[in-house]
């Protein structure tokens, strides 16, 4: 791999070689010197700290036979490893052209390639270089499926999760519940006259304040709840193992927050209100979580037709279960 004009050394990818001949060490120290920064490890047990300390390590060159632990077993750990970054790392083994067993045996431990001693610089450069290169590609691909992915659950406005990603951590907060035999409830929130609000103040202003009540709802927000903007100007949260009164109360302090929150921009100050409705699997029975959305729903239409700025809990219209 040739580095780029304005690469820097430190920026050079970073490889292991485990090798227990200072001969062979100078050697291969010589043939990628210029290209590649180079760890050493004498063994395989100084190797493997070595990853520990090193995530940085791109590929790993071994020996087999070296003392304390083999190659082999090596490669075996490293396979091995609950850390994707170690079980993927590409390892090319050094075997002596006769050894045909310690070839196949790494091979079988999951060895990516190999080369034969004595090493030729031709050889050994080309092949380091092969893999480098795939093991970037495979990186980079392995990035862009988590951005892509993290982008089509995403809400781009308010960085909530999307409409899409509520419903599917719903379905599967859904099994789990069900599994566990615990409560599952969600809270649908809506603007009071959020058109006004567009109307009078301008749409990037609207925009503005969608994102501030966002903020508000993630701060309300434990690690295992959804946050989603669902709609326009309407959220929703789900709430894993919250029964029908631990989510009355966190809608009733949600509603409050954003009713005393003071929404400034620029000269002005907007007051903001939210109406609620709630909905627990426990006293909702409800087969998807569009349908438990839609009791909460229903009670949302119950908190709006009676004056808005309220949570409603139940379908008698009740805001509280005082
Ligand atoms: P209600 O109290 O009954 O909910 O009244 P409302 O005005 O909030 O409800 P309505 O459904 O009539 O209007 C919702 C408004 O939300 C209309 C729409 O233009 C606005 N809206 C939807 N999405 C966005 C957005 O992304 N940004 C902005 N600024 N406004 C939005
Ligand atoms: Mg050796
Ligand atoms: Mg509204
Ligand atoms: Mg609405």
């Amino acid at each position: 791999m040739k580095p780029e004009k304005s690469q820097t050394t430190d920026q050079l990818p970073l490889l292991l070689l485990v090798e227990d001949s200072p001969t062979t060490t100078a050697l291969l120290s010589k043939y990628l010197g210029n290209n590649y920064r180079l760890l050493h490890a004498k063994d395989g047990v100084m190797a493997w700290e070595t990853l520990e300390a090193n995530p940085e390590i791109v590929l790993v060159i071994t020996d087999i036979h070296m003392p304390n632990m083999t190659g082999h077993q090596l490669l075996v750990k490293i396979r091995k490893s609950e850390d994707a970054r170690h079980k993927n790392l590409p390892v090319i083994v050094m075997t002596t052209a006769e050894d045909n067993v310690d070839r196949n045996l790494a091979f079988l431990n999951g060895a990516n390639d190999f080369i034969t001693k004595p090493i030729d610089e031709m050889e050994m450069v080309a092949r380091v270089n092969v893999h480098c290169r795939l093991a970037r590609t495979i990186r980079e691909l392995e990035a862009s499926r988590h951005a892509l992915a993290e982008q089509a659950t995403t809400d781009s406005l308010t960085r909530l999760r999307n409409r899409r990603a509520f419903f599917e951590n719903g379905a599967k907060a859904l099994v789990m519940a069900r599994r566990y035999v615990s409560d599952l409830s969600v809270i649908l929130l809506d603007i009071d006259h959020f058109k006004k609000i567009n109307d009078t103040y301008g749409h990037s202003i609207g925009d503005d304040a969608l994102v501030l009540v966002a903020q508000i709802l993630l701060d309300m927000s434990r690690t295992e709840d959804t946050v989603a903007r669902i709609g326009g100007e309407e959220f929703a949260m789900l709430l894993p193992d919250a029964n029908r009164l631990g989510t009355a109360v966190l809608a009733e302090r949600t509603r409050s927050a954003i009713e005393r929150e003071q929404f400034i921009f620029g000269d002005k100050i907007i007051p903001i209100t939210v109406s609620i409705g709630i909905a627990s699997l426990s006293v909702d029975p409800a087969e998807s979580i569009d349908q438990l959305l839609g009791v909460a729903d229903n009670r949302l239409y119950l908190a709006k037709n009676s004056g808005r700025n309220r949570i409603c809990v139940n379908d008698e219209g009740k805001t509280t279960f005082g």
